[in-house]
């Protein structure tokens, strides 16, 4: 079996604490995943180790992206193969402007300062300025971004909206073949929902996977899922279509425990 994003029976540990309990999961291009649970249930933990933070430990099981095991790839190199997740430099960044912020992330996703086969590190000077500026512009038109947005500095300021408006533009620019989206459960509101959706909507087609996790439904009446995932303490308990979450949304959570401590 492969997969573009592929986990196996994987268990992972924070602080010597099991949080994850054996998760099996798969995603490949062009298709949409919504990861569901209750609060607690380790969604948080999931996207944190895919990235590869170094608080979480994998105990047991496998991550492979493109049939490659990345449990031993730094953070950067995972982004680098294209496995993205919203924001991972999350701080304002005064004297950073947004555009020049894009600029630097797409070069070090297009020229990997590692060194080649021969021992050279490539010296590739990146995107030139111009030819930046009119990819910046023809994806802020697309995604119908105001173009002063890219001058601003980074996340400074930025308002809940804004900040998921910069999330969305910045995959477009570096194009990720699998993107992780943790709708941290802090409520967004219903402009920054649409954001989200709209964007992901844009974006997912042949090239693109992602995998929303969400402990609400509410993006999912914006955003068609291909696969509905119920996680309940560490583990994917029941899968469906987009009618599971209606489900969900309808009767809770309470009902997926019970049917789980019946079997
Ligand atoms: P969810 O995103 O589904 O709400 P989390 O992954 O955030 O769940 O949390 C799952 C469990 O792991 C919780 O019991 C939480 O306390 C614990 N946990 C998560 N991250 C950490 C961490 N960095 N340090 C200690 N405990 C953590
Ligand atoms: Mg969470």
């Amino acid at each position: 079996m492969t997969g573009d994003l592929l986990v196996k029976g994987l268990h992972v540990s924070v602080e010597g604490k099991e949080i994850l309990k054996g998760l099996s999961l798969q995603v490949n291009k062009g298709e949409v995943h919504a990861l569901m649970g209750p609060n607690g249930s380790g969604k948080s933990t999931f996207a944190n180790t895919l990235m590869g933070h170094p608080k979480y430990e994998v105990t047991a099981g496998d991550i492979l992206f493109k049939g490659e095991s990345i449990l031993e790839k730094e953070t950067d190199e995972r982004a680098r193969m294209g496995l993205f997740m919203a924001f991972q430099y999350p701080v304002a960044i005064p004297g950073l402007t947004f555009g020049s912020f894009l600029r630097a992330a797409l070069n070090a996703r297009l020229a990997p300062p590692t060194p080649d086969g021969n021992g050279a590190v490539p010296t590739k000077k990146g995107i030139p300025p111009k030819e930046f500026r009119d990819l910046l512009r023809s994806k802020m038109a697309m995604l119908k971004m105001d173009e002063t947005f890219a001058t601003r500095y980074l996340n400074d300021g930025f308002s809940g909206g804004e900040k998921k408006r910069a999330e969305i533009l910045q995959m477009a620019i570096l194009r990720p073949e699998i993107a992780i989206m943790d709708e941290t459960d802090s409520g967004l509101d219903i402009d920054a929902l649409k954001v989200v959706a709209d964007g992901v909507n844009a974006l997912t087609g042949q090239d693109l996977g992602v995998l929303v996790i969400t402990h609400y439904n509410r993006i999912l009446n914006y955003i068609k899922p291909t696969r509905v995932h119920v996680m309940i303490d560490g583990r994917i308990v029941t899968s469906g279509g987009a009618e599971l979450a209606q489900q969900l949304e309808a009767k809770g959570y309470d009902w997926v425990r019970e049917e789980v401590a019946s079997r």
